[in-house]
């Protein structure tokens, strides 16, 4: 039977999906965590597009082969992935496992189908965990969906304070949502920010410091991860309401911003439609000495990348990128090398949360 969802055209065998289906296992007869016990009980209370899609395809839910909780989202729902069989062949259609390098990938989310805001499948033809008895052919769905806790017991999953849904990282630090790229983060206290976002997001940066009470006025320094575009775009800009504060960048990493030199690939090129004027004032992150922020240089994505350490965080840039849980590889324009180097290196220095520019805050549990 054929069936179009989206931009997927699949050749379903429905009876032996569904007669599979009818003699599997539970989630929580395969598993007896707290998690897969969790999981079966939430899909009662799961909205009925979300099972009818399942049931559409002759999936019972309640079977899926496998189904992990990763950790508590901002709003308390748990993320959860997972994955199960249908018989049938893709005839169309791309997954939304997107391969980084020939040993992972990424989830790409704008190439899920989304059954609902918080509840994303996709199809690949690779199987996992085939079941000996799942009829042939056979192709795998997989989910990642935000789902309820409804157990009475309390779960021990990791308590994700999300950079995506809220705002105040730690009582000392403030994430600008306006900054859509590379994020921007205030440590008030300090007067310090960390990174500038793009030009257009400014004034969003400075609407939202008027909301949390904050005056631009007393910043007193400017902390740049490194040169990219997308980092250092709006220095010039944020310069205008913040003429006190000092610009700090990696030594390495002044060559981009004040000469010809270019990032490698495109960067470079839309460095130049964005490049802001580096004050002649600036101090090089070599320099720095604060008492409560260490600046780490942790060359490998540029060569004057810095992280910053402060309180519980460390904010490393683009040390890693973290893609809806799946950390992105390196890319051959990064030095690999030494990116393999500082990312071990970034293992040692204790601290709770590990905040990356781009994406959530990165669960230790997945650093390879
Ligand atoms: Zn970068
Ligand atoms: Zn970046």
């Amino acid at each position: 039977m054929i069936i179009e969802i989206s931009n997927h055209k699949l050749d379903v065998d429905l009876d032996k999906t569904k007669e599979f289906y009818t003699t599997a296992p539970l989630v929580s007869e395969s598993c007896s965590c707290n998690g897969c016990h969790n999981f079966e009980k939430a899909v009662d209370a799961l909205p009925t597009e979300v099972i009818d899609f399942f049931s559409q395809l002759g999936i019972d839910m309640k079977k899926m082969c496998e189904v992990y909780a990763s950790h508590e989202n901002a709003d308390g729902t748990l993320s959860y992935g997972g994955f199960t069989h249908i018989c049938g062949k893709i005839i169309e259609g791309d997954s939304a496992w997107v391969e980084a390098s020939p040993n992972s990938s990424y989830w790409e989310s704008e190439k899920a189908i989304h059954i609902t805001n918080n509840f994303q499948v996709t199809f690949k033809e690779e199987c996992y965990l085939l079941e000996d008895n799942f009829p042939r052919p056979s192709f795998q769905l997989e989910l990642q969906a935000d789902i309820p806790w409804v157990l009475p017991e309390e779960h021990d999953y990791y308590k994700c304070m999300s950079t995506e849904k809220k705002q105040c990282i730690t009582n000392n630090v403030y994430c600008f949502e306006s900054a859509k790229i590379a994020k921007v983060f205030l440590l008030p206290k300090e007067g310090v920010l960390i990174d500038c976002g793009l030009p257009w997001e400014v004034r969003g940066i400075h609407k939202e410091m008027k909301n949390i009470r904050y005056n631009p006025k007393n910043l007193k320094h400017i902390l740049i991860t490194h040169s990219d575009f997308d980092h250092v775009g709006g220095l010039t800009k944020l310069l205008f309401d913040s003429p006190n504060a000092t610009v700090w960048v990696g030594k390495d990493d002044v060559q981009y911003l004040v000469s010809e030199k270019k990032r490698p690939s495109l960067k470079g090129w839309i460095l130049d439609l964005f490049k802001p004027n580096l004050p002649a004032d600036y101090r090089v992150l070599e320099d720095w000495k604060h008492s409560k922020i260490e600046a780490i240089n942790t060359p490998g994505h540029s060569e004057g990348h810095h992280a910053f350490k402060y309180d519980s965080c460390l904010f490393i840039g683009d040390i890693y990128k973290n893609i809806n849980g799946k950390l992105k590889s390196a890319k051959k324009n990064e030095d690999r090398e030494v990116l393999a180097k500082t990312r071990e290196f970034i293992k040692t220095i204790g601290c709770n949360l590990i905040i990356p520019s781009h994406g959530d805050i990165i669960d230790k549990e997945i650093l390879p």
